[in-house]
């Protein structure tokens, strides 16, 4: 298998990577950044961005993400396609030792440093129509999204903490939000239900399940359906929030880094350190509560620092290892 060696590797191209690639680059650390599935990652598949500071008027997810990999490249950032499949982190790195990464099943990278910005997808229901309306009405991000249907009516999917948080921010917003909840019950906290319970712009809809997104060219209503007495209605919206959770891409480094129960990755306190010296997480891989674009460009930022410190130390041992 050929073999390269790199001062720092980057696996992930949302504003996490690009970011820490910015900083990386800047810094010498000459990062070689692979792309992975979905170059970009998430705001790809965003229209208009208008909460990301330093676009006063708004800019388009894909625009921004392009704006980020151009200023990453012009640092000298090594970008290229291709997906991490496998990796072997080592407990002890050292120049002698390093961690390894495998591109597409068939290339080997050894890394003095890896950064993981490899996000996080969220959870869709799975409707054809929910598909087919994506980005036109349809999102999986009301702090992104929910601007556009101020004093409207919309509906929101879900009954974890995420979504009594996003129904909250869009009554905030709109005329009216319906919650759908599947089940008789809600899983969010009791104060985050009270919230929701308490709001009077919030209707919350048990045992219903959506059956269709319906529109054209745009959301023009939503089919739904209770799941007890088997009755159908139409609720007259022109948004539809899902919001059922998030799945971190963090599979291929479960054998060697700490992750939480939902499979995010454990970093320490106010750092971008892992469990395992050299490897660093940054952006929504780690991130299972702020979720936004300018908080992962932010732990981008802090990887690529802590990444260049333990370079630091790093070369000093292989100094002592020399003389
Ligand atoms: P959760 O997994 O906690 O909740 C997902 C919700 O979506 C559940 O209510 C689930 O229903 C529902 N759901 C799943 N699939 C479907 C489907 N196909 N149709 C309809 N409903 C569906 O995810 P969250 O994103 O809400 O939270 C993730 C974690 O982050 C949690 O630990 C949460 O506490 C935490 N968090 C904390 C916050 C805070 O502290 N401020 C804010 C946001 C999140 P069911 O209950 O029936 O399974």
């Amino acid at each position: 298998m050929t073999s390269e060696h790199v001062k720092c590797l980057i696996i992930g191209s949302g504003p996490a990577g690009y970011t820490a690639a910015i900083y990386a680059a800047r810094a010498n650390m000459s990062p070689v950044l692979y792309q992975g599935g979905q170059p970009g990652g998430q705001l790809t598949i965003t229209n208009e961005v208008d909460n990301f500071p330093g676009y006063p008027d708004g800019v388009q997810g894909p625009q921004m993400m392009q704006d980020l990999e151009a200023q990453a490249r012009r640092f000298g950032t090594d970008i290229r396609y291709g997906l991490v499949t496998r990796v072997e982190f080592v407990e002890l790195p050292s120049p002698g030792n390093p961690h390894r990464a495998i591109i597409d099943d068939k290339y080997e990278i050894t890394a003095d440093s890896i950064i993981i910005s490899t996000g996080a997808t969220a959870k869709w229901l799975g409707l054809p129509s929910e598909m087919r309306l994506n980005g036109r009405g349809v999102s999986a991000c009301a702090v992104c999204d929910g601007f556009f249907f101020r004093g409207q009516d919309v509906v929101i999917v879900g009954a974890g903490d995420t979504a009594a948080e996003e129904a909250s921010y869009l009554a905030n917003l709109c005329r009216k939000v319906y919650m759908l909840v599947r089940r008789d019950e809600m899983r969010a906290s009791k104060f985050m239900q009270k919230r929701v319970k308490t709001a009077h712009n919030i209707e919350i809809l048990y045992n219903t399940e959506t059956e269709e997104v319906l529109g054209d060219d745009e959301v023009s209503g939503v089919r739904v359906k209770n799941a007890v007495t088997g009755e159908e209605r139409i609720l007259d919206v022109t948004g539809f929030f899902v919001a059922i959770g998030h799945k971190p891409n963090t599979e291929i480094f479960q054998e060697f880094l700490d992750l939480d129960a939902s499979g995010y990755i454990v970093t320490e306190k106010g750092s971008t350190r892992t469990n395992i010296a050299g490897v660093f997480a940054c952006g929504d891989a780690q991130d299972n509560v702020y979720r936004q674009a300018i908080t992962a460009a932010g732990t981008g930022c802090m990887a690529a620092l802590d990444a260049e410190r333990y370079l630091v130390t790093l070369e000093m041992q292989g100094e002592e290892i020399v003389h």
